[in-house]
C-alpha cells in the first residue's frame, strides 16, 4: 500500500488540469508518505497525445531533493480519458529505472475531468496498479 499526504494529493490533482495537452510532473517520498510534487512547466514536452518528462529538470529536481532526504519515486502526468498507462509511457518509465539504476519507479495518472489520481509500479517486467490511500500526516 502507498501513503500520499493529502496536500500533495490535492497539488497534483489541481495542477494537472489543462484539457489541451497531456502535462505532468515528479513526486518524491519522505518517510514512507509521498509528500513531495515538482511540476513539469516546460511546454516543450507537451503535447496532446501523450506526456515525456524533461530529462533536465528531473535531474536538477532529483539533485536537490536528495540534500533533503527527499527520495525520488516516480513521474504523474494526465490523461483525458482513461487511468491506463500507454505503451509510450512504460516506454519512458522504463528508460528512467535503466538510466538511474533503479528496480521500480512510480507512475500516476491523474484523470482530469474526475480529478483522480491513480498510481502504478513499473518494473523491468511488470506494471502493478498500487493501492493508495491518502493521509492526514504531513511530512516535513
Ligand atoms: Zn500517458
Amino acid at each position: 500500500m502507498l501513503l500520499i499526504s493529502q496536500k500533495t494529493y490535492k497539488n497534483v490533482v489541481n495542477l494537472l488540469v489543462s484539457p489541451k495537452f497531456e502535462q505532468g510532473g515528479i513526486i518524491g517520498t519522505k518517510n514512507g508518505v509521498i509528500s513531495f510534487f515538482e511540476l513539469d512547466i516546460t511546454p516543450s514536452v507537451c503535447s496532446p497525445r501523450s506526456y515525456s518528462p524533461n530529462c533536465k529538470m528531473l535531474e536538477k529536481t532529483i539533485e536537490i531533493w536528495r540534500e533533503y532526504n527527499i527520495i525520488f519515486a516516480g513521474i504523474v502526468h494526465s490523461h483525458h480519458q482513461n487511468i491506463e498507462p500507454s505503451s509510450e509511457d512504460i516506454y519512458y518509465m522504463r528508460q528512467i529505472i535503466s538510466t538511474n539504476n533503479l528496480s521500480q519507479i512510480l507512475l500516476g495518472i491523474v484523470l482530469t475531468p474526475k480529478k483522480t489520481l491513480t498510481l502504478y509500479s513499473v518494473t523491468k517486467n511488470n506494471v502493478i496498479k498500487q493501492d493508495t490511500r491518502i493521509t492526514n500526516r504531513e511530512v516535513f
